[in-house]
C-alpha cells in the first residue's frame, strides 16, 4: 500500500523534502519508477532516480483478519497521498500481478486536473453538474429523466432510476429553500443555518416511518419564514406515520404545532432537570413560565436620530459573498446584524473583525477601492480599540479546562489553599495544586476525575476515575482546607456558591459575579468547558474579558450567532451583560436571525436582499430599529 507523492513531479527539492519527511516519520520503503528502494538510499545520492515516487506505506501478507490493518494503512496513504493512494498487489512467486489506484479527490489520478472527465451528458460534463445550484440540476435531472426514459437498455433503465431517486432527494432542500447551494458546495463555508438545514434535510431524505426521530432545537437562530419551512417537514414526518420528538426553547413556536408537550425546569443547571408538566396540547394549556417577561429596558436608549451616534468608518475586506467595501458603525451600541440564512451576516462580521485585526497589526486593512470610498466622504474616525470575537465554538486550548481554570480563578484558589497554615508548614505551592501539571493532581486522571473511554462505534464515554473516586486530588491535597472545604469540594460548588464562599477576595468574586450576571451561575467551578452548549459557552468568554485582566481596555465585541439556542431568561441575561458593556463604551456587533435580535440592539444592519452568493452580500437596511 502506497501514496504517492510530489504533486508538482519536477519540483525536486519539494520532493526530497517529503521524502525526508517520510523517513522521519518512520517510513523505510520508497517506489520509484518501477523500482523498490530503502529511502535511506534513494535519498544518498544527489539526485533522486527518475520516475514517480511513491512511499510504502505497509507491506501485508493476506492471510486471515487482516482487514483492519488493510483499512488503517489505506487510510494513512490516503492522508500522506492528499487523497490519492496506490496498492500493488503482488505473487509471491511470479512479483507484481496488478496496481490498483484510489482517489478521493474527482480527479485524474496521474495528473491531478479533473479536465480528463471530459464526458458529456445531455451538454454537460461531471464537474458541471456538480456546480449547478441545486434548482438548475433539478431542471437538468428532470430533462434527463425524459430523454432517456424510453431507453430498453438496462443499464440506462437503472440510470434513469437513480436520477429519479436522486430527484425526490432533491425535493427535499429545494423544499427547506437551499435552491442555490450547488453539490460541491463546501461544507465548511456554509453558514450555520445552511447546514442546520442540511443535515436535517438528509434525515427527512430516508423517507422512513415508524420511527422516533428526536431533534434538538433544528429551528433555533432560523428566522421565522424558514422555521415555517421547517415545521412543515416535521409535520410531514408525523403524517408519514412516524414520532417526532423536538427539543425546543421557543415554547411559542412548538405551542403552534406540537401535540404533545412535556416541559423541563423550572431552573436551568442544577435548578432543572425536573418534570414539570406533560399532556396534550390544546391552546392555552401553558403555564406561566412560558409568559414572556417584562422588559426592563429603557427604551430611549436604542431611540432618537443618528446624531446621537458617534460613527467610526471602517474599509471592509472580501469575505464570501459580501458585496459591501466600506461601513460606518457607532461605537459604544450593540449592533445588530439580521438577515435570511446565508445572506452574508457573519460574513459582514469577520470583514469587520478582519479588517480591524489587520488595522491593529499595521497593515492597510481593505483595497484600494475601499480606501478611496472612505476617502470621497468626510471622513468619519477610524475605530480605535481592541477587538474581540467570540464564536459559540470551543475557545482555544480549553479542551481539559475546567470554568475555575478558563475564567482564571483558579490561580487565586490555589493562592488561598497554598496560603494557609497548614499549607505553608507542608511547604505546598500554589503550583503544586495546578490542574494542568504533575503534582498534587490525581494523575490517573490528570486531575480530570474521570476517565474517558473511546472507542470506534460508541460515543466516548466518561468512567469515574477509580483512583480518586472523582476527587482529582491526591489524598494529600484532600487534606488541606481553606474554611472548611479542600480544593475538590470547591470544584463542586457552583459558581453562585463560590462568589459567596470567596466574596471577600475581590478578584475571584468580580470574575464570578460577571460570569452570573451572564446567566451561568448554575455551572460548578470543576466543569468541563467542552461540556458547556454553545450559548453558554460564548457568554462564558464574555464573562471571562468583562471581568479579567484586560477588563479597562476599550474595545468592539463581535458575537457571532449569539442568539442560538437562547431560553427567555438568557435574553435578559445578554440584555443586562451588554448593556454594563456599552455603559462602560465597549461596541458590541451581534448577528442572528431570531425576530427578537432588534430588541437587543441600539443599531441594525440587514444583510440581503436573499441569499447565497448573487442574491445576498449587500446591506438592505442600517439604522436605529422601530420599535
Ligand atoms: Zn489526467
Ligand atoms: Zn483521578
Amino acid at each position: 500500500i502506497m501514496a504517492p507523492l510530489g504533486k508538482a513531479r519536477d519540483d525536486v527539492t519539494q520532493l526530497r523534502k517529503e521524502l525526508v519527511e517520510c523517513q522521519r516519520s518512520g517510513f523505510v520503503r520508497c517506489r520509484i519508477g518501477q523500482d523498490t528502494f530503502y529511502l535511506e538510499d534513494a535519498l544518498s545520492g544527489s539526485n533522486l532516480p527518475s520516475g514517480s515516487v511513491s512511499v510504502v506505506i505497509d507491506r501485508i501478507i493476506m492471510k486471515r483478519a487482516v482487514g483492519d490493518r488493510i483499512a488503517d494503512s489505506l487510510r494513512q496513504a490516503l492522508e500522506i497521498g492528499e487523497g490519492r493512494a496506490e496498492v500493488e498487489i503482488s505473487d509471491k512467486s511470479s512479483g507484481p500481478v496488478k496496481e490498483i489506484f484510489f482517489s478521493e479527490v474527482l480527479r485524474c489520478f496521474s495528473c491531478g486536473s479533473s479536465k480528463d472527465f471530459a464526458r458529456r451528458l445531455l451538454g454537460r460534463s461531471l464537474e458541471e453538474v456538480v456546480s449547478l445550484p441545486l434548482k438548475e440540476l433539478q431542471e437538468y435531472l428532470e430533462n434527463l429523466v425524459t430523454t432517456l426514459d424510453r431507453s430498453t437498455r438496462p443499464e440506462i433503465i437503472a440510470a434513469v432510476r437513480s436520477a429519479r431517486e436522486l430527484q425526490e432527494h432533491l425535493d427535499v432542500f429545494l423544499d427547506l429553500g437551499l435552491e442555490y447551494l450547488a453539490l460541491n458546495s463546501e461544507y465548511p463555508n456554509l453558514s450555520s443555518g445552511e447546514k442546520l438545514k442540511l443535515r436535517l434535510g438528509s434525515v427527512l431524505c430516508k423517507e422512513l416511518s415508524g420511527v422516533l426521530y428526536i431533534l434538538d432545537e433544528p429551528m433555533s437562530g432560523l428566522p421565522a419564514k424558514e422555521k415555517d419551512l421547517i415545521r412543515e417537514e416535521i409535520i410531514a414526518l408525523r403524517d408519514a406515520g412516524n414520532t417526532v420528538v423536538l427539543v425546543e426553547h421557543d415554547v411559542e413556536s412548538v405551542k403552534r404545532f406540537a401535540d404533545y408537550q412535556i416541559e423541563l425546569g423550572p431552573g436551568a443547571g442544577q435548578f432543572g432537570g425536573e418534570l414539570l408538566r406533560q399532556g396534550f396540547l390544546s391552546k392555552g394549556s401553558l403555564g406561566q413560565t412560558n409568559q414572556r417577561p417584562k422588559r426592563k429596558r429603557n427604551a430611549s436608549k436604542a431611540s432618537g436620530s443618528h446624531e446621537r451616534f458617534r460613527l467610526v468608518g471602517i474599509p471592509l475586506v472580501p469575505v464570501n459573498n459580501l458585496k459591501e467595501k466600506f461601513i460606518e458603525l457607532p461605537v459604544s451600541t450593540v449592533i445588530g446584524i439580521t438577515g435570511p440564512t446565508g445572506s452574508g451576516k457573519s460574513s459582514l462580521a469577520l470583514s469587520i473583525l478582519n479588517s480591524l485585526k489587520g488595522a491593529e497589526s499595521g497593515r492597510r486593512p481593505g483595497g484600494r477601492r475601499s480606501l478611496e470610498t472612505a476617502r470621497q466622504k468626510a471622513p468619519p474616525k477610524p475605530f480605535q480599540g481592541k477587538v474581540w470575537f467570540m464564536d459559540d465554538l470551543l475557545p482555544r486550548g480549553s479542551y481539559s479546562s475546567v470554568i475555575a481554570t478558563y475564567t482564571g480563578i483558579y490561580r487565586y484558589i490555589a493562592g488561598l489553599f497554598a496560603s494557609t497554615p497548614e499549607g505553608r508548614a507542608r511547604g505546598i505551592t500554589p503550583g503544586f495544586l495546578s490542574l494542568n501539571k504533575k503534582g498534587g493532581r490525581c494523575e490517573m486522571c490528570r486531575g480530570q476525575g474521570f476517565k474517558k473511554v473511546e472507542s470506534d462505534f460508541i460515543p466516548p464515554l466518561k468512567l469515574l476515575c477509580d483512583s480518586c473516586l472523582g476527587r482529582r486530588f491526591s489524598n494529600e491535597v484532600m487534606s488541606l482546607t481553606y474554611r472548611g472545604l479542600n480544593l475538590s469540594d470547591v470544584l463542586r460548588l457552583t459558581v453562585t456558591q463560590a462568589a459567596t464562599f470567596f466574596r471577600n477576595i475581590s478578584a475571584i468574586r468580580r470574575r464570578l459575579e460577571a460570569v452570573e450576571r451572564a446567566g451561568l451561575g448554575y455551572l460548578t467551578l470543576g466543569q468541563m468547558i467542552p461540556s458547556l452548549s454553545g450559548g453558554e459557552r460564548q457568554r462564558l468568554k464574555l464573562a471571562t474579558v468583562i471581568a479579567g485582566d484586560r477588563r479597562n481596555e476599550r474595545g468592539l465585541f463581535i458575537l457571532d450567532n449569539v442568539t442560538r439556542g437562547l431560553g427567555l431568561e438568557d435574553w435578559e441575561n445578554l440584555r443586562g451583560l451588554f448593556e454594563e458593556l456599552t455603559d462602560f463604551g465597549h461596541s458590541i456587533i451581534i448577528t442572528g436571525n431570531h425576530g427578537r435580535l432588534a430588541d437587543l440592539c441600539g443599531w441594525i444592519i440587514e444583510m440581503g436582499p436573499g441569499s447565497g452568493p448573487t442574491e445576498g452580500g449587500k446591506i438592505v437596511f442600517q439604522g436605529v430599529p422601530e420599535h
